[in-house]
């Protein structure tokens, strides 16, 4: 046995390649050009998360960037498959929703307006895509995508309740990025669970107007998840929240993080 084999990935070429990549992609930042907070958003386990996907820019490595790039490429592909197989989808300017002022904002992946007749399925309906690793997608296949990605769930249940589509269950299909088997299934509209996301949402837009930076979901900066946020450095390198007078948390104006103004304190009642 070669206990000395080099590790391909390790060698002095593949590093070098990488890191001329890595410097690249720094240098050419994501920019939050959203400026809303998005359907995608508000389901997420983390409530600082969602502050500041909406509020500032994310930073990702390349590779995580990738990830996201691929994504949407699987769900070009789903759809072209859809399309193929005989499934009609609504235009694209019918995809968009705004709500609460305009400060929540989604974009459906598709409306299915017409296709082949399924079991318990009708049309029109809200059609999510989701390309995941072998992992997850045997975990959503078990435990279905409440259980297993509740975020995913909110961001279906927001597209049914704001394009209103709502009397047939959404189709979601999940690729799996290994294997590219696919599976779909219905998620039927729950007026009740919409509106418990729809609150959630207003409650992070009223805390932020009053300059409240939400807590951390976890102590634990190791978490996956923080590993996958791109907002990680900026997120623990924040203070510790201060109670202000009124009891509410607010975030220090001078706390060296880059939080955007719009997350600072302002006169109650204004709106930005
Ligand atoms: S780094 Fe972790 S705790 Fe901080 S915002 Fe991201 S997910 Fe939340």
């Amino acid at each position: 046995m070669d206990f000395n084999r080099a590790i391909l990935s390790d060698t002095p070429i593949s590093v070098a390649i990488n890191d001329l990549i890595e410097a690249a992609v720094a240098a050419a930042p994501e920019t939050n050009v959203r400026q809303y907070l998005g359907a995608s958003s508000i389901g997420s386990e983390c409530l600082r998360r969602i502050q500041f996907d909406w509020l500032v820019d994310a930073e990702h490595s390349f590779r995580l960037r990738d990830i996201f790039r691929r994504g949407h490429l699987f769900e070009a592909i789903s759809k072209a498959h859809l399309v193929a197989a005989g499934f009609r989808f609504a235009p694209d300017r019918a995809l968009a929703f705004a709500a609460l002022d305009g400060q929540l904002r989604g974009h459906a992946d598709g409306i299915i307006v017409a296709g082949h007749e399924l079991p318990d399925g009708g049309y029109p309906c809200v059609w999510e895509h989701k390309c995941v690793n072998a992992k997850n997608w045997r975990a959503i296949e078990r435990d279905g995508v409440e259980k297993a990605f509740p975020q995913y769930r909110a961001q279906v249940l927001l597209y049914q309740k704001f394009l209103g589509v709502t009397d047939h269950p959404a189709i979601f299909t999940a690729t799996n990025a290994d294997t590219c088997e696919r599976f779909h299934v219905l998620l039927p509209y729950d007026a009740a669970a919409a509106q418990l996301w729809i609150d959630r949402a207003a409650d992070v837009i009223a805390a932020t107007r009053t300059g409240e930076l939400l807590p951390r979901f976890t102590d634990d900066r190791t978490h996956w998840r923080c590993r996958m946020c791109g907002h990680r450095e900026r997120c623990w390198s924040a203070p510790k929240q201060t109670a202000t007078s009124n009891g509410s948390a607010q975030a220090p104006a001078d706390d060296g993080i880059d939080i955007p103004e719009c997350l600072r304190r302002s006169p109650p009642g204004q709106l930005r």
